[in-house]
């Protein structure tokens, strides 16, 4: 018999009908012999109603001592949840026990709103399933080394599903949601998209970082780490399928060396909308001026993704690069005020109007011509690309964000995405 962590996003535990829904299905698990850990989110909107609540009482500039009644305030919500679903299982007549981050303890940093997990301690989790029980901890929380409450930013449970996953070696850690697994592109915008079966661990954390919201970004990473499997998949199955139906659906994350698995050289066609491109233009062309532009913007805490330099024209260049759209008027403001009048550029301009769409693939270590095929999809549609960037498993590109849908379409057909693809002889 093995030990399992489900974890339970917050439609799933939407209302008290779903939660019973909830209780039966880990029953189900926990009859047939298995040790159970449940991670539940909050009760859907119940993060944003609570956060809203706080953004009313609260001083303008978030302040310290504000951020830390903010994660005081958003951490009850999984707080409710573990309670409601320990006394739905009880109510099934199975035992379990619910219980908070800091009673595990869960411990992290003290970064608040977006604390990152230290270390699990086991042993009462370990004690309490010995006894029989089912063990329910809340997702999205911790404690840091002051004994304060924390949380690890939105969409948290995720990551602390996999951290508990981890500390106790989990056989597997399920993570059930609203969608049915991971997709080889947006189905609202690609209608023959696919469910992967399974997907590598480093194209998921690509797929995630370029902008699939299935799963948070640091519960990929936390998988990668301390090597999880991780399975994404439906909490909208009828609770008494055969468990053996369940733990064979939605998309497994895996270790697998690509050579063993069935895959198309390209997984999957992701897109980004959340970030916008700031120009420098006429900079000049000497040594340290990509730190002088660049500098200032990471010390205001902005995230600069993709960056080119052109080739100087002259002595002057052009430098270009994206920020998150959230920090696009601060990193304009801060360009135009400060970095081009200190060094002497030209202009500074803005484009809010981009996306980014990439291509996510494993097998693009082996196969070459992968980033030609996708360049000459675009052009085909007569995309110009204005950015390019590269890693071993991916190529993005910066376009205008009117043609984004447009793009997905093509590259998802061009890669035959849509086709199942066969074993490899
Ligand atoms: N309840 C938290 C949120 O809404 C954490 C989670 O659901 O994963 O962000
Ligand atoms: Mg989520």
């Amino acid at each position: 018999m093995g030990l399992f962590v489900h974890k339970y996003g917050g439609t799933s535990m939407g209302s008290t009908e779903r939660i019973r829904s909830v209780a039966q299905r880990v029953a189900k698990w926990r009859r047939a012999g298995h040790d159970m850990v449940v991670v539940p989110s909050a009760m859907s909107g119940e993060t944003n109603r609570l956060l809203g609540l706080a953004k009313e009482l609260m001083p303008h500039a978030a302040t310290p001592e504000a951020m830390r009644e903010l994660d005081a305030v958003a951490a009850t919500g999984e707080q409710v949840s573990v309670g409601l679903l320990a006394l739905a299982l009880q109510a099934e007549g199975v035992p379990a026990l619910s219980y908070a981050g800091w009673q595990v303890p869960v411990r992290t940093d003290s970064a608040f709103t977006k604390a990152r997990v230290a270390s699990i301690d086991e042993a009462r989790v370990r004690a309490s399933l010995a006894a029989g029980n089912v063990v329910i901890i809340t997702g999205f929380q911790g404690i840091d080394p002051l004994g304060n409450v924390t949380t690890l930013g939105r969409g948290g449970s995720d990551t602390s599903a996999v951290a508990v996953a981890a500390a106790l070696k989990a056989d597997e850690c399920l993570i059930y949601t609203d969608v049915d697994g991971v997709y080889t592109s947006d189905p609202r915008i690609v209608p023959e998209a696919r469910r992967l079966g399974s997907v590598s661990f480093e194209e998921m954390l690509e797929l995630a970082s370029l902008g699939s919201k299935v799963l948070q970004i640091r519960s990929v990473e936390f998988a990668g780490k301390y090597r999880v499997p991780v399975r994404v998949l439906s909490s909208f199955t009828p609770w008494d399928i055969p468990i053996g139906d369940e733990a064979e659906s939605g998309t497994l994350i895996t270790f697998e060396e690509y050579e063993k698995m069935e895959r198309a050289i390209v997984s999957g066609i992701a897109y980004n909308r959340d970030e916008a491109k700031i120009s420098v233009l006429g900079v000049p062309d000497r040594p340290g001026i990509a730190f002088q532009i660049l500098g200032p913007v990471a010390d205001a805490n902005i995230d600069v993704d993709v960056i080119i330099q052109n080739v100087s024209h002259d002595g002057r260049t052009d430098f270009s690069f994206t920020v998150p759209r959230n920090d696009y008027q601060r990193a304009l403001d801060l360009l135009k005020g400060k970095v081009q009048p200190a060094i002497g550029a030209a202009d500074v301009r803005g484009d809010t109007r981009i996306c980014k769409v990439s291509i996510v693939g494993i097998g693009m270590k082996s196969h070459s011509g992968v980033a030609a095929r996708m360049f000459r999809t675009l052009s085909e549609e007569g995309i110009n690309i204005q950015m390019i960037t590269t890693s071993e498993i991916k190529t993005s590109v910066v376009i205008d964000e009117k043609y984004m849908e447009l793009a997905v379409r093509a590259l998802h057909k061009a890669f035959e995405l849509d086709v199942a693809p066969t074993a490899e002889a």
